[in-house]
């Protein structure tokens, strides 16, 4: 069964006796894929748009601000702390919560930016990247029958993982200008069917920060509906022009229904390493390790002790980050609009969302993309892959990552504001 409860595709008497026949139309794989908008009509799945932008980037030799990993090197500290684990003797199972190193760093450093009290031994869940914190905790919560809300566009493994649940996605969409929610999208999507809402701010792919008056009606109506607010958090330390990051679970009442996730990636960039965590109240964390300890049961041991080791790293570490990439926003922005694109400007996160210029004479963002990574050399990511069909986002605009070195930044610029379509 589907998640709005009609049989599968295909389906019959005779494959009811074969269990693999049986759900041969709707496998979970295929829900996975299929929501993540790659089933192809003959039943195979296409890679994601960013294996697809990073191929296309080698192939061409282009300048690869599409997928958001950054090329800078982590924080000395944290580098060494993680080979000195290794030569140590740090390479076994770690325990199933993580090393108690890493959950108390978590534990401080949610106390020391944000004030919010976490009992490392109840309350924190290292995972494999926040992708598992993700995964599991989606999983956990929601099945067939059940709706899981997103904002629109969204980041492609809540829409995945919402359809290997069985679940149905349901969305808020954002509106520009400054991709916000209305007060009437959120009272529409979020209903007695939602079990899980997925929030993200700073937002990926449109580096919008949720405003809080939207948070607080959102967590009025996860309240009054008996949902969970599973929020994504992994660029808290990538905010600009002075704003603060303020937690979900900060707001009044959301700290008992929210499950916070973050992870080192995009802290100290480190993507390859996929340590992440997840945070709240002990039942709701016990529900994710209930499905957790099946996925991956423990990754990482080496990494979790230098993650912790960045964690405590002083204040001016994080702002230094933020202010580098602050300048490479500036960068890349300032060279965008020079080319002739309009921009959304951007709150926080790694990412740009432009408009490329009428002249450029491209088409729908898909292919644009493709013809930007072969000339000028240039490769982004359609904003229509963090989207469906019809839905509120943009067919045109493209996502650019500014997490690249200025040198790469600078030349980007160039080549596009030579490229005159
Ligand atoms: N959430 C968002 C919004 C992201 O952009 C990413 C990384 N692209 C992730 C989760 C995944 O994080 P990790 O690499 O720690 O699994």
């Amino acid at each position: 069964m589907t998640a709005d409860g009609a049989a599968a595709d295909g389906a019959s008497a005779d494959d009811a006796a074969d269990p693999v026949a049986a759900s041969a139309a709707d496998r979970p794989w295929m829900r996975a894929a299929r929501a993540a908008g790659l089933l192809d009509d003959d039943g195979t799945a296409r890679p994601t748009i960013f294996a697809e932008m990073s191929a296309l980037a080698a192939e061409h030799g282009a300048i690869n601000l599409g997928q958001g990993f950054p090329d800078d090197g982590a924080p000395a500290a944290v580098l060494e702390a993680a080979v000195a684990a290794i030569e140590a003797g740090v390479n076994q199972y770690p325990p199933g919560r993580g090393i108690a190193d890493l959950r108390h760093a978590i534990a401080e450093h949610q106390q020391r930016f944000y004030g919010l009290h976490l009992d490392p031994e109840r309350e924190v869940l290292v995972t494999a990247g926040a992708t598992e914190a993700l995964a599991a905790s989606i999983l956990a919560l929601a099945g067939p029958g059940d709706d899981v809300v997103t904002l629109e566009p969204f980041y492609d493994a809540y829409a995945a993982v919402t359809g290997l649940a069985g679940a149905r996605h349901v969305t808020i969409p954002l509106s520009e200008p400054g991709f916000q929610p209305t007060a009437a999208a959120i009272d529409a999507a979020i209903t007695a069917r939602t079990r899980v809402i997925v929030l993200n701010s700073p937002h990926n792919p449109t580096g919008s920060m949720l405003a809080p008056e939207h948070v607080d009606r959102i967590v009025a109506l996860a309240a009054r509906h008996d949902a969970v607010i599973v929020s994504d958090e992994v660029y808290e330390h990538l905010v600009y022009d002075g704003r603060r990051h303020v937690p979900v679970a900060i707001h009044p009442g959301a700290a008992e229904r929210t499950l916070t996730i973050s992870s080192a990636a995009k802290t100290f960039a480190v993507t390859g390493w996929k340590i992440g965590w997840v945070t709240g109240p002990a039942a709701l964390i016990d529900a994710v390790i209930g499905v957790k300890q099946w996925l991956t049961y423990v990754n990482g041991a080496p990494f979790q002790g230098a993650v912790a080791t960045g964690l405590r790293m002083p204040d001016d570490t994080f702002a230094a980050v933020r202010a580098t990439l602050q300048h490479r926003r500036d960068l890349l922005a300032a060279g965008l609009v020079e080319a002739g694109f309009s921009i959304s400007p951007t709150a926080g996160s790694y990412f740009i969302v432009a408009e490329p210029p009428a002249a450029f004479g491209l088409g729908d963002a898909a292919s644009s993309a493709r013809a930007l990574a072969a000339d000028p050399g240039v490769v982004s990511i359609p904003l229509s892959a963090f989207g469906r069909p019809g839905g509120p986002v943009s067919p045109t605009a493209l996502r650019f990552a500014f997490c690249k070195p200025e040198a790469s930044i600078a030349e980007a610029a160039r080549r596009l504001q030579q490229y005159r379509g």
